[in-house]
């Protein structure tokens, strides 16, 4: 692609860094910023501007937020003794719009995954010890991949929390979860949690 502005190269070399936005698409979104006025591009570069400098990760949960603790670890009006446990925030935002649920979240922020060097210590993991045993948390729900790196991840989080009166369930398998939870319809979604099993197998087929 050949540019007489370098300025207008530079924006499209920009926006192609999303993801899923080829050169093609990168240009026409930059000559649609060229066309709209110049306080509706300030406006729309502050939003993205004021997004990544002010947002913050939930001390509790890791969700996105704009204060320390986000507006679902606050709400009086949750389950505040149900945790759902997922892979990214998309998955949050995925099961917050069947608003058929009304516990709380803990985002790991991925998924064991050995080959890849994602070990514990990459993930928002150390800390669900603690909360389950500080918080009155007695259930867990188990909302990741249907794969072998979802299990193992499963049978960790299992181990470590072994030792507390939680009850550890999974969603009733039959769609992926962890990126492509946001493409589940909102119903299949729903029907999954509520359709959620227990898996202290997991325990006891660990634990020999
Ligand atoms: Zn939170």
């Amino acid at each position: 692609m050949i540019f007489s502005s370098k300025l207008v190269e530079d924006a499209v070399q920009e926006f192609s860094r999303l993801p899923g936005i080829g050169k093609k698409t990168a240009l026409r979104m930059v000559l649609q910023l060229l066309r709209m006025h110049e306080s509706e591009v300030d406006e729309f570069t502050g939003a993205v501007s004021r997004m990544r400098h002010g947002v913050k990760f939930c001390k509790e949960c890791y969700n996105i937020s704009d204060s320390d603790v986000c507006g679902i670890c606050v709400n009086p009006g949750r389950n505040h003794s149900q945790v759902c446990v997922v892979e990214t925030i998309r998955d949050v935002i995925a099961i917050e719009s069947t608003q058929q649920y009304s516990g709380l979240y803990h985002v790991l922020g991925g998924i064991l995954s050995p080959l890849d060097g994602i070990g514990p210590e990459q993930l928002n993991i150390s800390t669900l010890h603690d909360r389950v045993k500080n918080n009155g948390i007695t259930e867990m729900i188990m909302a990741l991949s249907p794969n072998i790196e979802g299990d193992t991840t499963v049978y960790y989080i299992a181990r470590q929390l072994k030792d507390l009166p939680v009850t550890l369930t999974t969603i009733a398998r039959g769609i992926s979860f962890g990126g492509e939870l946001e493409y589940a319809d909102e119903m299949t979604l729903a029907r999954s949690i509520a359709k959620r099993l227990p898996i202290e197998n997991y325990v006891n087929l660990g634990g020999k």
